[in-house]
C-alpha cells in the first residue's frame, strides 16, 4: 500500500480500508498494542485522510502509550508528541499504537511486554526491533506510513527484514518532543514507506525547527518528493568493505553486487573503502556502553510516582523498589546494571568516557571518507530476519559486531541513514543500507530511488494470509 493509490480511494474509505486490515492482522502479527478505532481527519494537508501507525513509545493525548512496558501500562499522556501534532496538521488519521522491544531497548522485537511481534513473510519469524509492529503493518500493506524511533538500527534493521523502506534522517531534522526517551544522544524518529517517494514526502510532514525539542535543527527543510531524480551519473558511491568482508552469506553478497553493477552502468562512480578494524569491531561495545548509560538515566524517571503503574508500599522507596522490580523485565533490569556499572564515578573514565572517546573517532574516519563520497553502501544486515526461537549470534564475531551493527554510525554521528529492499533469499526479504553526510537526505532520496529502479521493488508489499 502506498500513499498515491489510497489517494485514489475516497477519504471516507481509507481508514476502514486500513483499520480493518489493522484488526485482521492483528491474530497472525501482534503488530498493534492499541487500535486506534475513533480518529477523525482533522485538516487538510499532505496527508489527507492517510492511515498512519504509530510506536508505542511516541505520545499521544488521551491514548494509551506504553512503550510496550508494565511500568507503563495505565500510562495515558496528557500532550501529544510534537510529530503527532505535525501528521494531525497534515491529514493523516491514527488507526495503531504499535509493538516495539520493551522501552525500544532491543533489536528483534521480541520483548514487548505484549509478546513478540511476527514477520509478515514468515511468521515464525521476527520483524527486527525495536520497532517491528510499525514495520510489520507497513510490510503487511495495512497502512502505508508508520513511524518508528531508532537509536541503534531500530527502523532500518526491520525495514530489511520486511523488505520496506526505513529512515533514519538526521539528528535534530525531526523533533523528539514526546517521544519516549532512550538514549538521548542517538535517539532519531524514523519511519517506514513502501517505496522512496513516499519516504520523501514524510519527511516533509515531519521534519523541522521544533523550540520544545532543544536538539532540534534549524536547517530549511525541503519539499523532497518534488526534487527526487533517480540520475547517479557522476555520484561518487564507496562500498563499506569492512561489512562486505564481514558477511559469510555469499547470495546477500551477490544481491549486493547487483546492485553495485547496475549503479555503475548508470554512471556512479564507485569505491570500496575500510576503516581501521579494531575501531570498526567496536561499534557494539561503543554503543551498548553509550546507550545504556543514557537509558539508565533517562528512565529513572520511570518510579511509580509521577505516572505510569504503581505498586504501593510503605514508603517512597519502597513503592520504586517494588514498581521498578515488577515493572521491568529482566531484559531491562540487564541493560540498567550495565548502564549503572558504567555510570559508577569509579568506572566513567575506562567506560563510559572511553565509549565516547571511541565513538568521536568512528565519527572522524567515517565523516572523512564522506568528504570523498556522496554515500556509504552495505547491505542492511547479513541475514534473513532470524527465526523467533532462534535469535542466536555468535555475539564476538565480526559477522556480528561489524555486519549486524554498521547502522549505529549513523547514530553515532546523526547522519541520514536508510534501508530499502535489495531483493529476496529465500522468498525473504534483504535490504541495501545507504548513509550520507548531515542534512543530506535529498541526496540519499535520490540514491535511494536508482535503486529502486533497479530493483524493481517499489511499493512491494507480503499480503498475508
Ligand atoms: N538493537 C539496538 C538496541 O538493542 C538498537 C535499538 C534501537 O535502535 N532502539 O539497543
Amino acid at each position: 500500500m502506498d500513499i498515491r493509490t489510497l489517494e485514489e480511494m475516497p477519504i471516507s474509505e481509507r481508514k476502514a480500508y486500513a483499520l480493518k486490515k489493522v484488526k485482521g492482522l492483528q491474530d497472525k502479527l501482534n503488530a498493534s498494542i492499541t487500535i486506534i478505532e475513533d480518529d477523525e481527519v482533522k485538516a487538510d494537508g499532505k496527508l489527507m485522510g492517510i492511515p498512519v501507525a504509530l510506536k508505542d513509545n511516541i505520545s499521544t493525548k488521551g491514548i494509551k502509550t506504553t512503550a510496550a512496558s508494565d511500568i507503563l501500562d495505565n500510562y495515558v499522556p496528557v500532550y501529544d508528541a510534537t510529530i503527532v501534532k505535525k501528521l494531525k496538521e497534515a491529514g493523516a488519521i491514527f488507526v495503531s499504537k504499535t509493538s516495539m522491544d520493551e522501552l525500544a531497548m532491543g533489536g528483534t522485537n521480541r520483548t514487548a511486554n505484549i509478546g513478540p511481534c511476527h514477520n509478515p513473510y514468515d511468521l515464525d519469524r521476527i520483524t527486527g526491533g525495536s520497532s517491528g509492529g510499525s514495520a510489520a503493518l507497513v510490510a503487511a500493506g495495512a497502512v502505508p506510513l508508520a513511524i518508528g524511533s531508532d537509536t541503534g538500527d531500530s527502523v532500518r534493521k526491520p525495514a530489511a527484514y520486511c523488505g520496506i523502506v526505513g529512515v533514519k534522517p538526521s539528528y535534530g531534522r525531526i523533533s523528539r518532543y514526546g517521544i519516549i526517551p532512550y538514549a538521548s544522544s542517538l535517539d532519531h524518529v524514523g519511519y517506514f514507506t513502501t517505496n522512496v517517494e513516499d519516504a520523501a514526502l514524510a519527511l516533509e510532514v515531519l521534519a523541522g525547527r521544533d523550540d520544545l525539542d532543544m536538539t532540534s535543527s534549524y536547517e530549511e527543510v525541503l519539499e523532497y518528493s518534488k526534487l527526487l531524480d533517480a540520475n547517479v551519473k557522476g555520484r561518487r558511491l564507496a562500498i563499506f568493505g569492512n561489512v562486505y568482508d564481514a558477511i559469510s552469506d555469499s547470495s546477500i553478497k551477490e544481491a549486493f553486487d547487483k546492485i553495485i553493477v547496475s549503479l555503475e552502468d548508470k554512471g556512479a562512480i564507485i569505491k570500496k573503502v575500510y576503516f581501521d578494524g579494531d575501531l570498526m569491531k567496536c561499534l557494539f561495545p561503543t554503543y551498548f556502553i553509550i546507550a545504556n548509560a543514557e537509558a539508565t538515566a533517562n528512565h529513572s524517571n520511570l518510579d511509580g510516582v509521577r505516572f505510569g503503574h504503581r505498586i504501593d508500599g510503605d514508603s517512597m522507596e519502597d513503592v520504586m523498589m517494588a514498581t521498578r522490580t515488577r515493572g521491568f523485565s529482566s531484559f531491562i533490569k540487564k541493560r540498567f546494571v550495565i548502564g549503572s556499572y558504567s555510570l559508577f564515578e569509579e568506572n566513567q573514565e575506562r567506560l563510559l568516557k572511553k565509549a565516547q572517546r571511541v565513538r568521536r573517532l568512528i565519527v572522524e574516519a567515517v565523516l572523512n571518507e564522506l568528504k570523498e563520497v556522496d554515500a556509504l553502501l552495505a547491505p542492511a544486515s547479513g541475514s534473513i530476519a532470524p527465526r523467533l526461537d532462534d535469535p542466536s549470534s555468535d555475539e564476538l564475531s565480526d559477522e556480528y559486531l561489524i555486519a549486524e551493527n554498521h547502522m549505529v554510525i549513523g547514530n553515532f554521528g546523526g547522519l541520514p541513514s536508510m534501508t530499502l529492499p535489495m531483493g529476496f533469499k529465500d522468498d525473504l526479504p534483504i535490504g541495501i543500507n545507504i548513509t550520507c553526510n548531515a542534512f543530506k537526505e535529498e541526496e540519499m532520496f535520490d540514491i535511494a530511488l536508482a535503486i529502486e529502479d533497479i530493483t524493481g521493488l517499489k511499493g512491494h508489499v507480503k499480503e498475508v494470509l
